[in-house]
């Protein structure tokens, strides 16, 4: 829009410039030239903001990004506020159409948080639903030192797992949650501040079939690798309380105007348990219902909410999440 309305002041301003002096109409012609010429610098500028690696906003034609959801630490433990089910943070996220990444801690199959196999049918039913599960680490916390911010990546211990034992044991979960859910597990997300030290075993990591690896750094990245993409998301909502309901959200929209300019691609992160029904009354849900409403009304772009794998198969035509 911008682009288009500068383009008809440049033609205007070339053709007064190129006209023959009869053309012209004494001084209030010579005021008129001046004028634009005037407004032609100023709008200057405006060529360059121009140069952006996207085409300009346009509302008759709105540019695709896609938008990833991602909810970590499914089902965390020892958690005391109940349902344990996200089911009204995946309600909402149904209602605009969008899908959301569940990063699942193995380790909860095996615990009672699967009690009656509930759990391993809740996940088989978020599937069902077009949601997509990452693997999150295995259990979620060391054995060795008992820390729940770090799993497999000990630097302050000389005697935690062997390179070849993480990936037995992160190979292990994988396959428990392919067993459950009957589909090819595509993306692992280290627990805590193991993302900081995932980088040596990224090649490993790799081979187990990851393509995705996003927790790859702590900043919004969108690093090109050839094993895959690794597309970080910021999160907001940690320990959600009424007075930073506003702050938060102003946050989140603006990083959403801003990734936009360079990026056809924006990720958001949330986290178990503050996505429950009955954290502080559902503020997460409440605020992720207007995050999406306020993405939806946006006039020049469309948010295509897709999972990893939608993603992935669009550019991949060869790729299948079935086995
Ligand atoms: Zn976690």
């Amino acid at each position: 829009m911008k682009m288009n309305t500068y383009n008809t002041n440049i033609l205007t301003n070339i053709n007064m410039v190129f006209m023959k002096p009869s053309q012209r109409m004494g001084p209030v012609g010579i005021f008129s030239f001046l004028f634009i010429v005037y407004g032609w610098i100023c709008a200057w500028p405006q060529a360059d903001a121009s140069r952006q690696p996207h085409a300009p906003l346009n509302s008759a034609n709105p540019r695709e990004i896609s938008v990833f959801i991602r909810v970590d630490d499914i089902f965390m433990m020892g958690s005391d506020i109940q349902p344990q089910e996200i089911d009204a943070f995946l309600g909402v996220a149904e209602k605009h159409k969008a899908k959301v990444v569940l990063a699942t801690i193995p380790n909860r199959l095996l615990q009672k948080t699967n009690r009656d196999a509930k759990m391993a049918e809740q996940l088989r039913d978020y599937i069902k639903r077009g949601h997509q599960v990452f693997q999150h680490g295995f259990n979620h916390k060391c054995p060795f030192t008992g820390d729940k911010g770090m799993e497999f990546y000990q630097p302050k211990i000389s005697n935690g797992y062997t390179k070849e034992q993480r990936m037995e044991k992160i190979r292990e979960g994988k396959q428990m949650l392919e067993a459950v859910i009957g589909r090819k597990v595509t993306g692992y997300v280290g627990p805590g501040n193991d993302g900081l030290y995932i980088k040596p075993d990224l090649e490993s990591l790799s081979e187990l079939g990851f393509l995705w690896l996003p927790d790859f750094e702590t900043s919004t990245t969108f690093i090109d690798h050839q094993q895959g993409h690794f597309i970080n998301g910021l999160e907001y909502t940690w320990a959600l309380k009424d007075e930073t309901y506003r702050e938060t959200m102003d946050e989140a929209k603006s990083n959403f105007l801003e990734t936009i300019k360079e990026h056809d691609i924006w990720a958001i992160k949330f986290h178990d348990h503050f996505t429950r029904k009955n954290y502080n009354n559902g503020i997460v849900v409440r605020w992720f219902d207007e995050l999406l409403t306020w993405l939806d009304s946006q006039p020049d772009v469309r948010a295509a909410y897709c999972t990893y794998d939608e993603y992935y198969a669009k550019r991949h035509t060869e790729f299948s999440a079935e086995f």
